[in-house]
C-alpha cells in the first residue's frame, strides 16, 4: 500500500470508532478471510467492528475464525441496517463496485460513511476516500497483510488473523498455483505460519469436507463436459434438475469449472449453472494465459472478475445461453489459439 493510500487510510480513521467490513455477494474464501481477518486486527486497534455479507455463505468455509459473528443481510436485514447506520467507516473487501454487494448496494449508496475499498479486481470505481486496489494481487487477503504492514501492524497478528488471511490465499490462488502468486506471496504465507497458520488443518477443512452429493454432482457435470477443440475451449453445464436431484447446496460446485481447464491445450473454460429461483443462469469462465476472461465477461455476459477468472450471468435459458454463448466464440478464435 503506497503512502499516499496509508495516509488516506490513516485520517479516515482517526476521528472513527465504529466500522463495518463488507464483502461481495455469493461471497468465497478470499471475500470472508480477508474480512475477518481486517476485523480481527481492527479490533485489536479498539475500533467497534462488524462485519456483513450480503448473502448467506458455504458450508466448507463455517469453521473460520470468526464467521458465527458475522451478519448477513439476507438474514438479518434490521440489525445491518442499524450497524450501516452508526458506521463512521465502511470497508469494501475483495469488490470494487457497490453494485458487487448484491441487496446491500442501495444502503451503501445512501450511507453517509467513508468507504475506504481493499481489492484486487481490475477497473474500480471512485467511491472511496482511500482505494486500495492492486489488480497483480494474489488475494485481498494478501492486500489486507499489506495493509496491516502499513499500519505497523504484523505484531498484532495472531493465530485467528493468520487463518483467516491463509484461507483466503489458498482459495484465491488455487493453493498458490494461480499465476499471481509471487514471490511475495510465499513471503507472505511464511508470515502467516509463523503466527499461527496451521496449513494441513486449513486445507483439509476447506477441500476434503465434501458431502456425497457433491461429489457425485461433480461426476454429472464431468458427464457433461463439451470440448471444442477448434477453440482450445471446453464448458460443462448444470441443469436445476441435476442440482436438485443433488441437494444442492451453495459452495457444492466452487471449482467445477477447474475441471474443464484441466485438459491438454485448453485455455478457455466455462461452466453454465442454472438457478432457477433468481431466473439466471450464473456463467464461470476461467483461462489460461492471455485470454481475458475478463473482458469476455463484460462484452457477454454482465459479468467481470480478473484476467483468467470471471464471473456472469445470463437471463435467457441454459439450452439459449450455452448456444449464444457457441455463437460468440468465432469473434475469439484467433485470440483463443494464438493464447
Ligand atoms: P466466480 O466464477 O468464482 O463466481 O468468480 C470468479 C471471479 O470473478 C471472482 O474473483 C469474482 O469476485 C469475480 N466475479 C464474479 N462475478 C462477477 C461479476 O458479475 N462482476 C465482476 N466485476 N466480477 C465478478
Ligand atoms: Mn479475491
Amino acid at each position: 500500500m503506497d503512502t499516499q493510500t496509508t495516509s488516506a487510510v490513516k485520517k479516515a480513521l482517526d476521528t472513527a470508532k465504529n466500522l463495518v467490513v463488507i464483502g461481495h455477494k455469493n461471497p468465497d474464501g478470499d471475500a470472508i478471510g480477508s474480512s475477518l481477518g481486517l476485523a480481527g486486527f481492527l479490533r485489536k486497534k479498539d475500533f467497534e467492528v462488524t462485519v456483513v455479507m450480503p448473502n448467506e455463505f458455504p458450508e466448507f468455509l463455517k469453521w473460520m475464525p470468526g464467521c458465527d459473528d458475522l451478519l448477513i443481510y439476507e438474514k438479518q436485514a434490521q440489525e445491518v441496517q442499524k450497524t450501516l447506520d452508526a458506521a463512521d467507516v465502511i470497508f469494501t473487501l475483495d469488490f470494487n463496485a457497490l453494485n458487487r454487494s448484491g441487496d446491500l448496494s442501495p444502503l451503501l449508496e445512501a450511507s453517509e460513511a467513508k468507504f475506504i475499498m481493499i481489492d484486487h479486481h481490475q477497473q474500480p470505481d471512485a467511491y472511496a476516500v482511500a482505494t486500495y486496489s492492486d489488480a497483480s494481487m494474489s488475494s485481498t487477503a494478501q492486500m489486507v497483510f499489506h495493509f496491516m504492514e502499513a499500519l505497523d501492524g504484523i505484531p498484532l497478528l495472531d493465530r485467528d488473523i493468520a487463518t483467516n488471511l491463509y484461507t483466503g490465499i489458498m482459495t484465491d490462488t488455487g493453493s498458490f498455483r494461480f499465476s499471481a502468486t509471487t514471490a511475495t506471496t510465499h513471503r507472505v504465507i511464511a508470515q502467516l505460519l509463523e503466527h499461527g497458520a496451521v496449513p494441513n488443518v486449513i486445507h483439509e477443512n476447506i477441500y476434503d469436507t465434501a458431502s456425497q452429493n457433491r461429489m457425485k454432482l461433480l461426476g454429472v457435470a464431468l458427464n457433461n463436459l463439451t470440448v471444442l477443440p477448434e477453440y482450445r475451449t471446453a464448458y460443462i453445464t448444470l441443469s436445476q434438475e441435476e442440482l436438485d436431484a443433488h441437494d444442492f447446496r451453495k459452495g457444492d460446485t466452487e471449482g467445477f469449472v477447474n475441471y474443464a481447464l484441466a485438459i491438454n491445450n485448453i485455455v478457455f473454460a466455462v461452466i453454465f449453472i442454472e438457478n432457477r429461483q433468481e431466473n439466471i443462469v450464473k456463467i464461470s469462465l476461467r483461462s489460461k494465459g492471455p485470454f481475458s476472461v475478463n473482458q469476455f465477461s463484460r462484452n457477454h455476459f454482465n459479468g467481470g472478475g480478473h484476467n483468467n477468472a470471471a464471473g456472469g450471468r445470463s437471463l435467457k435459458s441454459l439450452d439459449e445461453t450455452v448456444r449464444e454463448f457457441i455463437s460468440i466464440l468465432p469473434q475469439y478464435q484467433k485470440a483463443l489459439i494464438d493464447a
